[in-house]
């Protein structure tokens, strides 16, 4: 038997694409954006009551990585993409009816939208449902998960003073904490787990309408090394 579901909105993100949004919510709490409602759940009777709660759980559709072909085993790339496990036991964005899951802070309700914050969402993601998170029900003091025990470690994110002042003039531009963004999403270090750069192979992400360049003067230190305007937002 299939069922079919549909969207009630979509995210639009700080993340133009996967490469750099970090692998959970909250490890980038600057990330921000708007889920915008469409009918019939752009009324304001959909989210009467929300204005109660301080967070909720958003489902959604990994719509870039869906696949025909469910895949029992998958490579978290927090175990260094080597090791497999089954996708069960995993958050991997390739698993059965790409269903997602993330508990985001919600900022501010809005006319057919809702402003949300620590989001680990990319732009165009397509909503399926909204529920309040219940702190008494959904935070458990004794639960474990011995595989992803602690948040990952952090490493050193350093400016050049050119990026440094670019990211302050399109934060006040863009009136995002852009600054921020960068530094919580680059201390998670996005390149894959095997990649040992040469310190002149430069990287980059798009956040927002601005592409953000940086590379590896050593092989665990991220340095910034400038932040443009997108040509073709
Ligand atoms: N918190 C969610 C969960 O546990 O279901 C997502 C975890 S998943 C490991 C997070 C990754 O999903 C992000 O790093 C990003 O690369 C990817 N992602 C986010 N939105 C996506 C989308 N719409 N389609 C495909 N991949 C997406």
């Amino acid at each position: 038997m299939t069922y079919s579901v549909s969207p009630i909105g979509h995210i639009r993100s700080c993340f133009k694409e996967k490469f750099a949004i970090p692998r959970q919510p909250h490890l980038a709490p600057a990330a921000r954006g708007v889920l915008e409602f469409v009918p019939p759940f752009d009324h304001p009777d959909a989210v009467q009551g929300l204005e109660h709660v301080s967070h909720v759980w958003l489902l959604f559709l990994f719509h870039q990585t869906l696949e025909e072909k469910p895949r029992l085993k998958v490579r978290p790339p927090r175990l260094g993409g080597n090791r497999s496990l089954g996708v069960f036991a995993t958050r991997a964005t390739h698993r059965p009816n790409g269903i997602g899951q993330s508990v985001v802070t919600l900022d501010a309700i809005e006319p057919g939208r809702l402003r949300l914050s620590g989001i680990d969402l990319l732009d165009g993601t397509p909503v399926l449902d909204i529920k309040p998170y219940v702190p008494y029900a959904d935070a458990i003091p004794t639960a474990f998960n011995t595989i992803a025990s602690a948040p990952p470690d952090g490493i050193p994110v350093l400016w050049t003073h050119e990026a440094r002042v670019q990211a302050e003039q399109h934060g006040k531009r863009l009136n995002e904490p852009l600054a921020a963004l960068i530094e919580q999403c680059l201390t998670q270090d996005p390149r894959p787990a095997y990649q040992v750069p040469p310190p002149d192979r430069r990287y980059g992400v798009r956040l927002w309408d601005v592409d953000v360049h940086w590379h590896y003067p050593e092989s665990n230190v991220i340095r910034i090394l400038d932040i443009e305007r997108a040509d073709n937002d």
